[in-house]
């Protein structure tokens, strides 16, 4: 675009900043919609122990097939939705749609395994949120010491206080917390003793270059080493090579997301992989 004004061609420039103020007041228009006509979906992202031989858990993941734009990236429609209030509307779903699914795999006698899912700050501040896990959780007999919530850094650090309480309240009910992409707000480690978390993610940006960068290696190895004295469980999310794999186990990293040993894959896809785990 910077180019495009460059060569003065205002026009163009114009037409396209238009279109694309077009597509996003129409996101934000049809997301309710598009719950109410079964246009979201949720992929699971396995998480794998360190040599990727065996399944520990999963991420849910949103998906949106909306009727004329097709696939839209949660990247985009997740931050008009926290702008909107819709997101609330998008985490419930989730949620039960996340808690229907591990009650059908336990009536499946599959091999559960922990699932994680993503809550954005604005969810927080919903009065109702616990007594909305709880009756949730209840509804689908679900245990909750298989599902975990995913907060990000940006939101854990900030009002520290605030997020404390709330974290006490989903932890009473036996969800445990993590904190998302961890390496990506502007924090320092010392914040980790800030918040009563039980998982670090370690964000792909900082995980991206261990292989080639001897200081990106050095950083990785002392947030895992650090959070395991916190007691705290490692994931490393983004981990897309075997040479990656085999730093991260040197540096005892436990637990590996990425696409080296699986992508996000839709429900059925998932339960083949529970299934012949
Ligand atoms: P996230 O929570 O950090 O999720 C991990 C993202 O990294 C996912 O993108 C996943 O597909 C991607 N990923 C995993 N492994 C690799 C890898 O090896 N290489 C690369 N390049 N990418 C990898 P996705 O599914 O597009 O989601 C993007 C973000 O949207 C999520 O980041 C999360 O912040 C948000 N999101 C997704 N689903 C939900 C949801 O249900 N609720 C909320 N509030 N946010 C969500
Ligand atoms: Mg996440
Ligand atoms: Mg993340
Ligand atoms: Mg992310």
């Amino acid at each position: 675009k910077a180019k495009i004004i460059q060569n003065q061609n205002y026009y163009v420039f114009d037409t396209e900043l238009k279109q694309c103020h077009h597509s996003l007041i129409k996101i934000e228009q049809d997301i309710a919609t598009g719950i109410k006509n079964n246009e979201f979906s949720v992929y699971y992202q396995a998480k794998f122990n360190i040599d990727g031989s065996k399944i520990v858990g999963a991420e849910a993941l949103i998906r949106w097939n909306h009727t004329d734009m097709g696939m839209i990236s949660p990247c985009k429609f997740i931050p008009i939705a926290e702008k909107s209030g819709d997101i609330n509307l998008i985490g419930r779903w989730v949620f039960e749609h996340v808690c229907k699914k591990l009650s059908e795999w336990k009536h499946n006698s599959y091999d559960l395994v922990p699932i994680s899912i993503n809550l954005s700050r604005v969810e927080l501040y919903q009065p109702d949120l616990r007594q909305f896990l709880q009756n949730t959780v209840e509804k689908y007999g679900v245990d909750s010491k298989l599902i975990e919530i995913e907060i990000t850094e940006t939101t854990a650090l900030n009002d520290v206080d605030f997020i404390n309480r709330k974290i006490k309240d989903i932890k009473s009910l036996g969800i445990a917390i993590s904190m998302d992409d961890f390496g990506t707000g502007n924090s320092t480690l010392s914040n980790l003793k800030l918040v009563d978390i039980d998982i670090l993610k370690i964000d792909r940006t900082l995980v991206s270059d261990i292989e080639n960068d001897l200081k990106s290696k050095e950083m990785v190895a002392t947030i895992i080493e650090l959070s395991k004295k916190l007691g705290l469980e490692v994931v490393c999310e983004g981990v897309e090579n075997l040479e990656q794999v085999q730093i991260l186990k040197h540096t005892k990293c436990d637990i590996i997301q990425g696409f080296v040993f699986a992508r996000p894959v839709d429900s059925l896809e998932f339960e083949h992989m529970i299934k012949n785990k």
